[in-house]
């Protein structure tokens, strides 16, 4: 059974952070005022997927059968992706950033580089990944994703910078791990998360080796500090939704921190480093898809509120009405385009598996072929020779248990069904 949103909040008593809040140490993350409102956003994810009216949406299948949260699952298909993309509509209309998503991108993008430093070089970080991801998924974990670097000069490369440290990187190899230092600026929901997802921000070239590195780091470990701001505006009587819904971000320094081999993915690969922020960025913009469309419906729901309690009626100011429809349709048009993304976007497959992939794979990756899953069509990257045959044309997936548009409009609010 997976946690419930007391179930999280309860389970960050087991960690113990190193957290300042605007110069001052956080105590208990758990009871901290300040943080409250993340920790509620975040709680959303939890209970909405015990929710039986949300399960279809909020639970999905691993590889072999076992049920995995939506937000931690590797997508293996266009359905996957279409119920990835609702999930995270549903939960950010009511939290209005559901944070968790980001778990999601960064563990599909670990998978996908995870296989091609393999396929690569001959490492077995795959194998290292899977096992994480299972535990990740097993003890239904909140994950930070702590990829952006400080940066320092944005004109010179991490290997150039004066002071090293404003990327973090491997400053030791050691037989039986690594050791970061760095800082990485900034993350979502830090203080309330049970671990970082360490990853590299761009492409590096081959004198940039040791900031290329992707690795787990429990948030309490020694040497992590995290300097954040308070999560939303928590406290604040006029603020009625931001006091209780909000989200933290937070500087993370990592000070020469260990890092045992088996939590370590990336280690110096600078290609698969590229690849692994690029696909991160990928799955990112098809979660915020869902994320900002859920975020336009609470805005929505908003407006429909101002205009009652302006006693206007939609019906007979074709003004309002115009506003509204106008909102209306940039919240579709742009959740189209990720619905379009789900159904269109080609999946990489490896001769054992498959998993959504960011870019045309290099032809050193002999045997991954690309499919169009709603398309009629797959090429096969066969280096001697491509082919296209034909398939059979399939039904477009359904969504158990996602509204329809009629029934999500009306569920806006009584002034809003009458548009
Ligand atoms: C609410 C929020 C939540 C976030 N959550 C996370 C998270 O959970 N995890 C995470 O890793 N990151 C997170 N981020 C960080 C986010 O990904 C970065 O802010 C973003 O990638 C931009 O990086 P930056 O802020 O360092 O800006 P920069 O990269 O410095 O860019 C700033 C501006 O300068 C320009 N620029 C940069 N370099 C040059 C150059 N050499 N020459 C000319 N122009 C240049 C850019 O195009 C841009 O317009 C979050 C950010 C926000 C706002």
């Amino acid at each position: 059974m997976f946690m419930s949103a007391a179930d999280y909040r309860e389970s960050l008593r087991r960690y113990s952070p190193r957290v300042f809040i605007d110069g001052h140490a956080v105590e208990s993350v758990a009871d901290d005022p300040r943080l409250a409102p993340g920790i509620a956003a975040i709680g959303i994810s939890y209970d909405f997927a015990r929710n039986p009216d949300h399960a279809a949406l909020l639970i999905a299948r691993r590889n072999g059968g076992g049920a995995v949260p939506r937000m931690l699952a590797i997508d293996a298909s266009s359905t996957d992706l279409l119920y990835k993309l609702e999930a995270v509509r549903l939960l950010c209309r009511r939290c209005g950033c559901a944070q968790r998503y980001l778990s999601h991108d960064a563990l599909n993008a670990g998978f996908e580089a995870t296989q091609a430093a393999d396929a690569a070089h001959g490492t077995d970080y795959h194998q290292r990944f899977l096992a994480y991801l299972e535990r990740v998924q097993d003890a239904d974990l909140a994950l930070g994703i702590a990829m952006t670097d400080a940066k320092g000069d944005r004109s010179k490369r991490p290997s150039e910078q004066a002071n090293p440290d404003v990327y973090v990187h491997i400053a030791e190899r050691r037989n039986d791990g690594i050791v970061i230092r760095g800082a990485k600026a900034i993350v979502t929901a830090a203080p309330y998360v049970h671990e970082f997802l360490v990853m590299p921000c761009r492409r590096m070239r081959a004198e940039d080796a040791a900031f290329a590195v992707c690795c787990a780091v429990p948030v309490d470990a020694p040497g992590v500090t995290i300097a954040a701001r308070p999560a939303g505006r928590p406290g604040e009587a006029a603020a009625k939704f931001s006091a209780r819904y909000g989200q933290s971000t937070g500087i993370v320094l990592f000070e020469n921190v260990f890092v045992p081999w088996e939590r370590v993915f990336l280690a110096g690969e600078c290609e698969e480093a590229g690849l692994l922020t690029t696909s991160y960025a990928t799955h990112h913009r098809h979660s915020c898809i869902g994320a900002r469309a859920g975020f336009g419906d609470l805005l929505i729901g908003a407006a429909a509120l101002m205009v009652e309690a302006n006693g206007l009626d939609p019906e007979h100011h074709a003004h309002v009405r115009d506003a509204m429809v106008e909102l209306i349709k940039i919240v579709e048009g742009f959740f189209a385009c990720g619905v379009a993304a789900s159904v269109y976007g080609p999946i990489w497959c490896s001769p054992t598996s498959a998993s959504f992939c960011s870019r045309p794979r290099s032809t050193t990756c002999t045997g991954w072929r690309m499919i169009f899953p709603a398309a009629s069509w797959w090429r096969c990257r066969d280096p001697r020779r491509t082919t296209i045959r034909r398939r059979r044309p399939r039904s477009p997936p359904c969504l158990p248990g996602a509204p329809t548009f009629r029934r999500r409009i009306a569920s806006r609010s009584p002034a809003w069904s009458r548009i």
